[in-house]
């Protein structure tokens, strides 16, 4: 047996390998991992046709192997288009892939043409994986993604130097047949160079799909799945160490909506959720992008804000009061106002971490609550005369 012959073996039974793995892969919670697998698995099959249909006739085994190959490129795209979340433009590739089929099938069974199939074929490949590429490229950011993308690009390019090697040394009459070409070492280096290539990509893949579990299972652990803030863990990681980092100059909101025990009593513990979901986003809304705002448990909310000044968070912090205090809740079934109380400080010099802020925020909401709800108080600017002296912002004295 040939080096060839072995080689031919080899290839279809990594692929199929790899393919299984993708799809074993899909229970641990990867979308795309499924299209990855059929992907490649069926183009193990490709590989391995010339094995498998060695008793067909030579055309029907050529329109086979060029069916799988173009289902493993439709399902290498499905996986890329998946994995972006990106619309899967699925009934114009599947017409794409039907129109590269009759071309083949006419290729092969008509014109006896099996150079100008083997160009068809590798150009609708080609095609498969140009698409999705193209519909993903701005989504394209972490090191994986960009390692992910070029491989993919180097699987298109490879493509398109095959057909054009393919198209150019078998006209010129460098050898002088397609079996000539096929037998030669030119051949064996392109197909060599695809399978290297193929393998690359599926280790990559197998890289983003366990990076992906890994994303996954981390976001999990550390965001509160009823409004997707972060949770306690989530916000110890993301806030900044006071003992390893210079001074993290910022302000710190903790709030709490009010009486809301009365408002799960009266409508139901679902409708409470409904709130909470409705206090997140107007968070979310009002506070700045890089603000790092968490569910600290129940109906309290905790925010740093870096760089944020005192002054400018109880203004913040105020308008989110306002947008919750005056959301009309009737489509929930909620026919009373529902508010919230804001407490704020600002990190300080001293602090020894951020639980020294929070429990002045802490304190500041405790005062809110007790002045009657329904407004923000900030840690005072006094504090330096009067210790304990909170400087109360109602919503008459900010709105003026
Ligand atoms: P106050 O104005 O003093 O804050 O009064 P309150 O009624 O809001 O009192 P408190 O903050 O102690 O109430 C918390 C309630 O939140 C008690 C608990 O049943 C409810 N709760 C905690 N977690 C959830 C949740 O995930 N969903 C719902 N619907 N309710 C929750
Ligand atoms: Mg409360
Ligand atoms: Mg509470």
């Amino acid at each position: 047996m040939e080096s060839h012959d072995h080689f031919a073996y080899l290839l279809p039974f990594i692929f199929f390998v790899f393919g299984c793995t993708f799809l074993f892969l899909e229970r641990w919670g990867s979308a795309p991992s499924r299209y990855w697998g059929v992907g490649y698995i069926v183009a193990a099959l490709g590989f391995a046709s010339p094995l498998i249909l060695a008793g067909l006739p030579v055309p029907v085994q050529a329109i086979v192997a060029n069916t799988f190959f173009l289902a493993a490129f439709f399902s290498l795209g499905h996986a890329i288009l998946t994995r972006f979340g990106r619309p899967l433009l699925t009934a114009g590739r599947l017409i794409f892939c039907a129109a590269a089929f009759l071309c083949i099938s006419y290729m092969v069974l008509v014109e006896h043409d099996l150079r100008g199939e083997l160009a068809v074929s590798d150009i609708a490949c080609s095609i498969l994986l140009i698409i999705p590429l193209w519909q993903v490229r701005r989504h394209i950011r972490r090191p994986i993604d960009r390692l992910l993308g070029a491989l993919v690009g180097l699987v298109i390019a490879d493509n398109l130097v095959r057909v054009s090697a393919l198209l150019i040394l078998t006209s010129s009459g460098t050898y002088a047949s397609l079996d000539d070409f096929f037998a030669s070492e030119y051949a064996f280096f392109m197909q060599m160079s695809a399978s290297i290539i193929g393998f690359l990509l599926a280790l990559t893949v197998l890289g983003t799909v366990m990076l992906d579990v890994v994303w996954q299972h981390r976001h999990a652990a550390e965001h509160d799945p009823l409004t997707d803030l972060l949770n306690r863990r989530g916000f110890e990681r993301a806030i900044p160490d006071f003992r390893r980092e210079s001074f993290p100059s910022g302000a710190v909101l903790i709030c709490d909506i009010d009486h809301f025990k009365l408002v799960n009593d009266r409508f139901g513990h679902a409708v409470g959720d409904m709130v909470i979901v409705g206090l997140a986003a107007a968070l979310r809304d009002g506070l700045l992008s890089d603000a790092l705002v968490a569910r600290f448990g129940g109906e309290e909310f905790v925010a740093f804000l870096p760089g944020v000044t005192l002054a400018e968070t109880g203004k913040l912090c105020n308008a989110i009061r306002l947008a919750f205090a005056t959301r009309d809740w009737r489509e929930s079934g909620v026919t009373q106002q529902i508010t919230a109380s804001f407490g704020v400080s600002a990190t300080a010099r001293g602090d020894h971490s951020m639980h020294d802020a929070i429990g002045r925020a802490d304190a500041c909401l405790y005062a809110a609550k007790s002045a009657g709800r329904n407004q923000v108080v900030m840690e005072g600017q006094q504090a330096a005369h009067a210790p304990t002296q909170l400087r109360v912002v109602s919503a008459a004295n900010l709105r003026a």
